[in-house]
């Protein structure tokens, strides 16, 4: 929270610099300190590898100050001008989304975000990048349901799961993310729809993280969920054998391969309107998607990488291959409001 005045003269520094590397090879031109200060919700233990291995190819510090996406929006907005965020790094699309709607991140560009990050999984105007991926599974106990029952979400709506299907709260970021994925594809009285039919679907009030919807399957509490993959994938990867007894008990289908493919979202970045180091944000924005960083990250990492060119971990590739769905990400944040009003419509808490 503090202020100093020489926080100024980088942000002037930083013009200079901007100007300077239009003409100019861009590592010897940055004119600013060597840290950059992170405010991060993300929850994933090789983040802090690759803030390492970036002060390793570059001499500069990641400083990183974790909270939770709305916390850290709220932290910025109230910090204003005199923010410590240099870059906003979450999960999820409609975090990203959010921060930029409240106008906290400023729109950059380069030709290597260009080149590496896909144009549906970046914000179209820059504000935000993504640097890996996620999935949407659905889950079903392998005991009562037959994998082709739940092969598209529009299956957890329908009568068949009468009583069976466990959710997490329609507050989390990443059940908002997937209402507006099918709100941009169908339409939100479609959305709304397929909302009720789920809500009705319902074994027990929204409650919970991820996993422990998994954990809800196993225990026979519910047939089918739906999860971010990697919350599966730990599971499997758990030394704990209890854990790894539940992924012998449910199993896991990447959603509507027949249809539009499976809703996809990311972890991305975005450069704070107020950074003091820019240049630094940016830097470590398009360090993030460089080879060395994305194969860095792709053995270790639970998602997948941003580029199609770049292998996931054996274990995730072995979940399969599968079909994308294909929207702009924007997307998501632009329906966050409207998934809300539909899920309070129809009673999903
Ligand atoms: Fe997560």
């Amino acid at each position: 929270m503090s202020f100093t005045p020489s926080r100024r003269a980088f942000a002037l520094g930083a013009a200079t610099t901007a100007l300077a590397a239009a003409c100019a090879p861009r590592e010897a031109t940055i004119d600013e300190p060597t840290f950059v200060n992170l405010y991060t919700a993300r929850h994933y233990d090789a983040d802090k590898m690759l803030y390492a291995a970036f002060q390793e190819a570059t001499g500069v510090e990641v400083r990183a100050q974790s909270g939770n996406a709305a916390q850290l929006l709220e932290r910025m907005r109230t910090e204003g001008e005199a923010t410590d965020a240099d870059l906003f790094v979450s999960a999820d699309a409609g975090n990203l989304w959010r921060v930029k709607d409240a106008g906290l991140l400023q729109n950059v560009t380069s030709e290597t975000l260009e080149t590496n990050v896909p144009a549906r999984l970046r914000d179209p105007e820059g504000a935000f990048w993504g640097f890996s991926k996620r999935a949407r599974i659905i889950v079903y106990r392998k005991d009562a349901v037959q994998p082709e029952e739940v092969a598209s979400f529009d299956q957890l709506a329908g009568p068949r799961f009468r009583g069976q299907i466990v959710a997490r709260s329609s507050s989390n970021t990443y059940q908002l993310s997937t209402l507006a994925s099918r709100i941009e594809r169908l339409g939100a009285e479609n959305a709304q729809a397929w909302a009720a039919g789920v809500r009705a679907n319902f074994a027990r009030d929204p409650q919970g993280s991820d996993t422990d919807q998994i954990k809800a399957v196993a225990a026979g509490e519910a047939q089918a969920s739906f999860c971010n993959h990697y919350y599966y994938l730990r599971l499997m990867r758990s030394e704990d054998a209890a854990d790894r007894a539940i992924t012998e008990k449910v199993g896991f289908v990447f959603p509507d391969q027949a249809g539009a493919g499976t809703h996809v979202n990311i972890s991305g970045g975005g450069v704070a309107r107020h950074a003091k180091r820019p240049g630094r944000a940016k830097q470590f924005l398009e360090w993030l998607v460089s080879d060395e960083a994305q194969n860095l990250l792709a053995p270790v990492n639970v998602e997948f990488p941003i580029r199609p060119s770049i292998a996931p971990a054996p274990d995730l590739a072995a979940m399969g291959a599968f079909k994308e769905e294909d929207i702009p990400l924007d997307a998501l944040g632009r329906h966050q409001a409207e998934a809300a009003r539909i899920y309070e419509q129809v009673g999903w808490r």
